[in-house]
């Protein structure tokens, strides 16, 4: 390990000791860290909504907002390696203000149209660490004039446990403006069942890599039948992500998860294609 160049960047005021196996300085990365924040002014990032379907209805009951980046050498750049450098060079609030802001505004836009659906965003740990961030959240609901009780904040598993203390008070926070809360990856970490108790959660959702190995793993069916239970005993709903197939939504439906989302239900779709889908839906 060596002293990184993160060091030089506001990072929890943290000097970071750094693998080599990460890669994590390629030309690549250094330009992606130097441009994101003018992609938000660029216009180059926008939101896709992914459909969550209630199982035992078969309705459409939510849109998770997913952040795509399309940047103009590289084209599209996956959320999984932007938003980690978002969240290592301090901008992940900034990021996570536009796209709540974004999802509510979609919302009200839905709402007009008749459409009632919940919206769901991801937000970071370091959202959670600032203690203005429930107060923001409050915030931008009253000037969008979106209920509470339609914006679902989905926090990981990971993120939560990276300090309990701190997570704990920011997702009470935010559960007392009325926003939903749901642990995103759920089985992904290492929390124990004590810690899950202790969070002021309405939602817990599956770890797709159970999903997918369902069929054929019985330990993975397991544990998606274990998590569904101990979910529900607790007053959990369940939201099985990565759900690609028939098959994954008959195993689901028997352990009695409560939501579904999926390619097999939908990919995530463009804004302007969200209402044509629901119609056809
Ligand atoms: P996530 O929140 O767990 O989102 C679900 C991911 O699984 C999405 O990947 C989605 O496209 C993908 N997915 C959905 N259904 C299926 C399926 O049936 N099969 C497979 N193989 N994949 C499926 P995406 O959009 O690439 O996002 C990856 C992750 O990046 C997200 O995982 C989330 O952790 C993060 N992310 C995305 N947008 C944001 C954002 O606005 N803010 C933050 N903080 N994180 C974000
Ligand atoms: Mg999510
Ligand atoms: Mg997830
Ligand atoms: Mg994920």
């Amino acid at each position: 390990a060596f002293i990184a160049f993160d060091q030089v960047l506001p990072h929890d005021n943290h000097i970071m000791l750094y693998d080599q196996g990460m890669d994590a300085y390629s030309p690549r990365r250094l330009t992606l860290m130097t441009e994101l924040k003018q992609s938000l002014h660029n216009n180059e990032l926008e939101l896709y909504f992914q459909p969550q379907v209630d199982l035992k209805t078969n309705k459409v009951i939510g849109l998770e907002a997913l952040a795509r980046w399309t940047h103009p050498e590289f084209g599209f750049v996956p959320p999984d390696e932007f938003i980690p450098i978002a969240e290592r060079t301090g901008q992940i609030r900034a990021l996570t203000s536009w796209v709540i802001k974004s999802a509510l505004a979609f919302n009200s836009q839905l709402r007009s149209a008749n459409i009632d659906i919940n919206m769901s965003v991801n937000v970071s740990a370091e959202d959670l660490n600032d203690t203005s961030f429930p107060g923001q959240v409050a915030i931008m609901l009253e000037e969008s004039q979106v209920l509470a009780q339609n914006l679902t904040l989905e926090v990981t598993e990971t993120a939560a446990m990276r300090n309990p203390e701190v997570a704990v008070n920011a997702l009470t926070a935010l559960s007392k403006l009325g926003v939903r809360i749901s642990i995103d990856d759920f089985g992904s970490g290492y929390s124990s069942l004590t810690y899950l108790r202790r969070l002021p959660a309405h939602e817990v959702k599956i770890d797709r890599s159970f999903v997918l190995e369902a069929h054929q793993s019985s330990d993975a069916e397991t544990i998606i039948r274990t998590i569904i239970n101990m979910s529900h005993e607790l007053g959990f709903k369940v939201v099985g992500e990565g759900v690609e197939n028939q098959a994954m939504v008959a195993l689901l439906k028997t352990r009695g998860c409560d939501y579904g989302q999926g390619y097999y239900f939908a990919r995530p779709l463009p804004e302007n294609q969200v209402v044509d889908w629901l119609e056809q839906y």
